[in-house]
């Protein structure tokens, strides 16, 4: 069975950029839903499910890059999307950004971090319906800007997310209601660098 992860924090640490109502329901109501139903699908499933007692964090990467697509893969890759997006976020500060050595990384693909700041909000605007926005980490080390759709997770082709926007509505609709814009303007304030540089 997974459960829940723990949030790092308090459900309103990160107001007002994203208030404890849409942590409410965003993390209570849907990471919770897409949990009892991955636990659900692997209660019939023996293929995914034999042997496994304990479910891992690396247990459920596992488990997202061998599922076939459908159910089982749209459940598993939210409940980790989710886990995931929880643990980069800190309190709000003004003038956040990342320490020095994943600065100049960024700033060696995008000319400045204010650069890669425009451009992921730009990909991050024109991400049709559900989806993320991440700063990824490829297998030869460069960083990128990728797009996925629904419970997509860059995963799968062999790429590791170091930053990421959840641009479902229910992300931030309560807080910005059809406002994508404003929510990733905020979006900033609220990241842990120091917790995203370990990655
Ligand atoms: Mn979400």
């Amino acid at each position: 069975m997974f459960t829940l992860p723990p949030l790092p924090y308090e459900l309103n640490a990160l107001a007002p950029v994203c208030s404890a109502e849409t942590l409410e329901y965003h993390y209570h109501k849907h990471h919770q839903a897409y949990i009892d139903k991955l636990n659900a699908l692997l209660a019939s499933d023996t293929t995914h499910s034999e042997g496994t007692s304990q479910w891992t964090l690396e247990s459920l990467k596992e488990l997202v890059k061998t599922a076939p697509a459908g159910a089982l893969f749209n459940n598993a890759a939210q409940a980790l999307n989710h886990q995931l997006f929880w643990q980069q976020f800190q309190a709000p500060k003004e003038q956040n950004k990342p320490e020095w050595a994943l600065e100049q990384a960024i700033i060696q693909q995008r000319e400045s971090f204010e650069a890669f700041q425009a451009a992921f909000e730009t990909s991050a605007l024109n991400n049709f319906g559900s989806g993320r926005t991440r700063l990824v980490k490829t297998p030869s080390g460069t960083l990128e800007i990728v797009n996925t759709s629904n419970a997509g997770n860059p995963l799968t082709d062999g790429k590791i997310p170091l930053l990421t926007v959840d641009v479902w509505e229910h992300a931030y609709y309560i807080d910005y209601r059809n406002r994508r814009a404003d929510y990733l303007k905020n979006f900033w304030k609220i990241i842990h660098w120091e917790y995203i540089a370990t990655l």
